[in-house]
């Protein structure tokens, strides 16, 4: 293979632009049926929305479209630990319910599925999810959902693709791209199919693709926090009743309206800030919560510290402590649009990719198993 003057490939089959989950995904598959490919990343690591998230990959919760690339996900994921050598948890989540309203959605989700919901009651609750509110009813167990541990997944995934002959060029920026050529701040490269798998950057490759879809950035806040809670870095995913109004796969449950309109009248900021109260456990005993939700085609550079503020309060109540020191702060962006999944072609031999609801550690590895058969 011949090569620029920077070391990168002058011409490949497949040019994938970004390191992020979707982008790694699309080089696996694109590899596994055969293509010689090229990840391009503009950082040396990945360091975008798929190192910041919760690591969790969420099958029952989802709907639809993303809920058949979540299920096929699943098994690309345990497939893929195995190879790469990260730690995958089959550990399931944890759903809280803390009103009479939640409860009724979750047994409302739960009819008809007792492979994938198990109800729980309150004190299965509070000793699976470890949380020490007295306010806890009851809650449900998702088994087929998986955890990993996401500032690992990404650079582990990209080694193990670079051992089987996957071509990175790390701190490389992509200008543009058009049919057949890829044109970076280190020189050009021929493709015969390029996929953009830039998440939210999609505006600036497809500005008129960006507007049809509804494309706007999401800005989550994220805390890292220890305190005198019983370490679980095994432990299950854990979500409370704000993720029932998050997850498309509760939209059809009947007494999701009323949930909604008692967190209206008890506690609106909750859904001014579209707080989706959830955390997972690190593997240092530490724990990870989130999130709220800002949206916006160029986001504010200084949210109020009220949002880290709120949800510190929150995951208080939630643990029964107020002894939480927060270790860490940080904001992860991902692009939101109109439907889960962008999946398009701005020009002949370039499809874009993006996931579009902050689900793409779910449904990446299934969707590009897809979306793949497009490109080649
Ligand atoms: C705080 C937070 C929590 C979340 N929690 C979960 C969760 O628990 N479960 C779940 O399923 N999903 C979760 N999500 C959503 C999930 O993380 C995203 O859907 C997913 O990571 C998107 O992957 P991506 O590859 O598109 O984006 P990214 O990981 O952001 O990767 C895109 C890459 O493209 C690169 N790039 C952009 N422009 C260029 C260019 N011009 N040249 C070269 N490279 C470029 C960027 O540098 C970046 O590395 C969460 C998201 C956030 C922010």
């Amino acid at each position: 293979m011949s090569e620029t003057s920077v070391g990168l490939p002058a011409a490949v089959d497949v040019v994938v632009v970004g390191a992020g989950i979707v982008g790694l995904s699309h080089a696996l598959e694109a590899h596994e049926r055969g293509a010689s490919v090229l990840v391009l990343e503009r950082d040396d690591r990945p360091v975008g929305a798929s190192v910041r998230n919760f690591g969790h990959i969420s099958v029952t919760a989802q709907a639809g479209d993303a809920r058949r690339a979540a299920e096929r996900a699943r098994t690309r994921w345990i497939e893929v630990a195995g190879h790469a050598g990260f730690d995958l948890l089959e550990c399931g989540t944890v759903v809280v319910a803390r009103a009479v309203e939640e409860l009724a959605v979750l047994e409302e989700f739960a009819d008809g599925r007792a492979d994938s919901v198990e109800l729980l009651s309150g004190s299965e609750v509070r000793c699976r999810a470890g949380v020490g509110d007295p306010a806890v009813l009851g809650g449900a167990f998702f088994p087929l959902d998986l955890r990993v541990d996401p500032r690992v997944t990404a650079p582990s995934i990209a080694s193990w693709l670079e051992t089987r002959g996957v071509r990175f060029g790390w701190s490389t920026n992509v200008l543009a791209v058009d049919s057949g050529m890829v044109r970076t701040n280190r020189g050009a490269v021929e493709a015969h199919s390029i996929v953009l798998a830039v998440n939210h950057d999609l505006d600036r490759f497809a500005p008129e693709l960006a507007v049809s879809v509804g494309l706007r950035r999401c800005e989550l806040e994220m805390l890292r926090v220890t305190g005198p809670v019983p370490a679980n870095p095994d432990g299950p995913a854990v979500l409370t009743g704000s993720s029932l109004l998050r997850y498309d796969g509760f939209a059809s449950c009947p007494s999701l309206g009323a949930l909604r309109d008692r967190v209206r009248r008890e506690r609106p900021e909750l859904l001014e800030h579209v707080v989706n109260l959830m955390l997972t456990h690190r593997p240092d005993g530490s724990i990870q919560l989130g999130d709220t939700h800002v949206y916006a085609a160029t986001l504010d550079p200084f949210p109020p510290e009220s949002l880290a503020e709120l949800l510190l309060d929150e995951a208080s109540t939630l643990l029964g402590t107020d002894e939480l020191a927060v270790q860490e702060r940080w904001r992860g962006v991902y692009a939101s649009t109109d439907e889960p999944f962008v999946v398009a072609a701005p020009a002949p031999g370039v499809l874009a990719v993006t996931v579009g609801s902050g689900i793409g550690m779910s449904t990446a590895l299934g969707l590009a198993a897809e979306t793949i058969e497009r490109v080649l």
